[in-house]
């Protein structure tokens, strides 16, 4: 694919640590100049400045014709922080879009981050050949997006997806980080792995790193760990699934690379209803870190679309 010039967009990514900014072409990191700036404290105008003088940046060098914005909390179609905003402080509330469309005088493209990596996989990445698709971030915690015909899921309250909180059993024997009990993110997440680690473990210092560490030594209690994860994870999985039957799911997430692929699909295989079992297709995504950047890109070009076509 050529590079057209006058087809540039920035995609951004709004952490708690951090915010990264790069220019893209079609989803396509144009050359590699990510540029990334501590995220200011406290402070929602502080953190629309920076944004914007990262996009002046970038825009020193390329023709910038919109930009995308991906960032953790629910996010209003009118491109404003409506929810929770994980550890970014002072952001909640913040008309993003218009306060950056004002600044920049560019069409601007905000999501929540979840939604933005589903997108990126689906447009460009390891789900590019699927519709529907389902994205699993399998982290700390468990999130998720849905997209179809080329659209996102995003529910009549713009917090469609959040399937880490369904329920897996109804015991009260884990506290989510939602409040409530047994939610699929307190035993298939990151720290539900390492929380039943430690049922099986006396040592208080174990972690996932340790444990994947004697799993690869073939210790036999952490192959048995390793199980009761895969387990969990085909779950909630099977029940999302046989809700909304996409024909992939895409995994990513710092998780995502501890899960055995063959062995997850066969769980989830033996627990989805009779139609769907001949077409589980859980797959790893290839976009990793990258991809609420890349999503947000995609996303500015829809955007950009959207306003030529009004
Ligand atoms: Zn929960």
């Amino acid at each position: 694919m050529s590079i057209n010039p006058d087809l540039v967009t920035v995609g951004i990514d709004m952490g708690g640590t951090k915010i990264a900014a790069a220019p893209f072409v079609n989803g396509q990191l144009l050359i590699d100049e990510i540029i990334k700036e501590p995220t200011p404290q406290n402070n929602a105008q502080a953190i629309l400045d920076l944004m914007s003088s990262m996009v002046k940046k970038i825009s020193e060098k390329h023709q910038v014709k919109a930009v995308g914005i991906s960032t953790a909390g629910v996010v209003s179609n009118e491109g404003q922080m409506i929810g929770g905003c994980g550890n970014i402080k002072g952001w909640k509330g913040t008309k993003v879009k218009k306060e950056l469309e004002a600044m920049l005088k560019l069409p601007v493209a905000v999501e929540n981050d979840a939604n933005c990596a589903a997108y990126a996989e689906y447009m460009v990445g390891a789900a590019k050949d699927f519709d529907p698709v389902l994205l699993v971030i399998v982290g700390t915690g468990i999130g998720g997006g849905i997209v179809f015909n080329n659209k996102i899921w995003r529910g009549a309250h713009f917090a469609g997806g959040e399937i880490g909180h369904i329920k897996i059993v109804d015991k009260r024997t884990r506290r989510c980080t939602c409040g409530a009990w047994d939610c699929w993110e307190a035993y298939a997440s990151g720290n539900g792995l390492q929380n039943t680690a430690h049922l099986f473990y006396a040592d208080p210092t174990m972690d996932n790193y340790k444990l994947m560490d004697l799993y690869h030594k073939g210790d036999e209690t952490a192959s048995q760990v390793l199980n009761t994860w895969h387990e969990y994870l085909a779950l909630g999985m099977a029940s999302v699934i046989n809700t909304i039957d996409p024909e992939a799911v895409v995994l990513s997430g710092g998780m995502a690379k501890f899960i055995n692929y063959p062995e997850l699909n066969k769980k989830v295989r033996a627990r989805v209803v009779d139609a769907l079992k001949e077409y589980v297709n859980i797959i790893e995504g290839t976009l990793g870190n990258d991809s609420g950047m890349v999503g947000a890109a995609c996303l500015a070009n829809v955007e950009l679309q959207t306003r030529a076509t009004v």
